[in-house]
């Protein structure tokens, strides 16, 4: 058989622009979160021991030393824990001068796996966990069908922190639309706070037509945020934010504004400069939504 491909479409985190990604699933094995279009082309599936061998041959004749790698797709930890182990050694074999492996994680993945299997999976050598937390409000949550509830977000991300991996949580700006907005800017604060991540990102709503949330746009049921109502939410999500050490970047392609500091130690900093943006009749960013 041929393993001499990636099924596209292919994601990962901007901070991944360069490794070299072995895709050793396909898909997202949820796959219904209302806003979501990411992998909505795919069925989830995941690939055989023969397979995964053969892509990383293909990978190997064409990029034989990567300083770092990244698993796709969605949800790699929804590999049994001696499956995952035993690729991670294959990769670490393979790719000796590797330094940093990572991936996507799934909340319930991590929640499945107990804390001595998450500790022998970061000891085989992944090292970074991406989680998409999108919001801590329990009813934001609830209505884009994410799947999980509040404290199933803090225990999958508490896990992973306690396990020693190093963990990066997303936020999506607007996704409590106008009717939540507060409520997701205050919940997303109080369960990025209870997690307590090593980095932590914030990423805008972006609505693809495809994507089932479309639909509630155009027929008026979800508002989308205006770019000074985006900066408002952000204020309030900062002020109510505690964290110990934690990298805090705004700088995807989506985000109207660029924010880069460490919190909370940059909290002041970064509030006052949200807050002038706000208040000044200039701030007139270009809106993309792809409706
Ligand atoms: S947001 Fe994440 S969990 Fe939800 S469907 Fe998309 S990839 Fe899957």
């Amino acid at each position: 058989m041929n393993y001499n491909y990636y099924s596209e479409p292919l994601y990962r985190p901007p901070s991944e622009a360069r490794s070299l990604i072995i895709q050793v699933t396909e898909g997202c094995s949820h796959n219904k979160c209302r806003f979501c279009y990411m992998y909505k082309s795919k069925q989830f599936r995941l690939k055989s021991k023969e397979e995964l061998r053969g892509h990383i041959e293909w990978l190997k004749s064409m990029y034989s030393n990567p300083r770092r790698i990244f698993l796709a797709d969605g949800n790699v930890l929804c590999l049994k824990t001696e499956k995952l182990i035993d690729l991670l050694q294959y990769v670490k074999k393979e790719f000796p001068h590797a330094e940093r492996i990572s991936s996507y994680s799934g909340p319930l993945d991590l929640i499945r796996k107990t804390d001595e299997e998450l500790k022998a999976i970061r000891e085989a050598g992944l090292e970074l966990l991406y989680m998409g937390v999108e919001s801590g409000s329990e009813k934001v949550l609830s209505l884009m069908n994410k799947g999980v509830n509040q404290q199933q977000m803090i225990e999958a991300g508490q896990k992973a922190v306690k396990a020693g991996f190093k963990f990066s949580c997303m936020i999506i700006s607007g996704l409590g639309g106008k009717e939540y907005m507060e409520e997701h800017a205050l919940e997303s604060a109080k369960v990025i706070s209870a997690i307590d991540p090593h980095y932590f990102s914030l990423l805008r709503l972006v609505v693809d037509e495809y994507s089932e949330l479309a639909a509630d746009v155009r027929e008026g049921k979800f508002q989308l945020l205006t770019p000074r109502e985006i900066l408002e939410e952000n204020i309030i999500m900062l002020e109510n934010i505690e964290l110990t050490d934690c990298i805090f970047r705004s700088n995807h392609v989506s985000n109207h504004v660029n924010l880069a500091g460490t919190l909370n130690q940059d909290k002041e900093m970064l509030v006052s400069m949200l807050k002038k943006l706000r208040n000044s009749p200039d701030f007139n960013p270009r809106v993309f939504n792809r409706l």
